[in-house]
């Protein structure tokens, strides 16, 4: 595929990554978005933006990610919809944070099959990062995020070039609201509960790579680019 041309008629590459919080999917996703030229998709960064603009919708959801619990599905889903409905997602999207539950999974398969009806074609491919509880922990520990443009940066991996200060726009860093010890449990442990039915619903496609996580973002986007498969790799080459 020409990457610089893509266009409606190539159909749409779906790429999401799936994995606790303090995975790197942020990070993950950014740089495969880069390389397949197609938008990151972070219903998170979408639910803190409205969160930050004080929308009926960000004032809806504030308490529930304090609490680190997840957003109805509905809220999400007419949330992504909005997005994925713009012109720059023609050519495909990565999705950062979705699905979150087996329900959020059939309904984005319904929705591309209505786009498919409208002779837009999808592939679908999921990258399941696996990280060790340790290394979790330690990552979320030290994680920092600019309350303006929303990049998140770690004590780990990607430290600021001024400690404390975005490198984009100088503001400085906070931690994030559901970085805390409890939410971060509870983080934690939706994500055990609902993984391994959304694995199993895209397991049954056959388009799920898992990628070990614990190492370095450098060695992990690697890992996921020698995993993608072949008629993924022309995308991507
Ligand atoms: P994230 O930035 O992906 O770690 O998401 C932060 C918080 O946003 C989560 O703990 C949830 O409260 C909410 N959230 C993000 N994506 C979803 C989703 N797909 N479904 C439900 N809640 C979500």
């Amino acid at each position: 595929m020409n990457k610089d041309n893509k266009d409606e008629n190539e159909g749409q590459v779906v790429l999401i990554v799936l994995g606790p919080p303090g995975a790197g999917k942020g990070t993950q996703c950014k740089m495969l978005a880069g390389v397949l030229r197609v938008p990151h998709i972070s219903t998170g960064d979408i639910l803190r933006d409205n969160i930050c603009r004080d929308t009926r919708l960000g004032r809806g959801v504030k308490k529930i990610m304090e609490d680190g619990r997840l957003v109805p599905d509905d809220h999400v889903m007419n949330m992504l919809i909005e997005r994925i409905e713009e012109g720059d997602c023609a050519g495909g999207f990565v999705l950062d944070g979705f699905p979150r539950t087996p329900e959020q999974a059939a309904l984005l398969d319904l929705c591309l099959s209505e786009q498919e009806d409208k002779k837009q074609s999808s592939r679908q491919l999921v990258v399941r990062l696996v990280v060790s509880q340790h290394c979790l922990l330690k990552r979320l520990a030290g994680r920092q995020i600019c309350p303006v443009c929303q990049t998140v940066y770690g004590i780990h991996q990607h430290q600021p070039r001024t400690p404390g200060k975005c490198d984009a726009d100088g503001c400085s860093l906070i931690a994030r609201q559901d970085d805390r010890e409890k939410t971060i449990a509870e983080r934690l442990r939706n994500f055990e509960e609902q993984i391994s039915p959304i694995i199993a619903h895209y397991a049954k496609h056959g388009c799920v790579l898992e990628i070990d996580g614990d190492r370095s973002a450098h060695e992990v986007t690697s890992g996921i680019l020698r995993a993608i498969p072949e008629d993924w790799r022309a995308a991507v080459s």
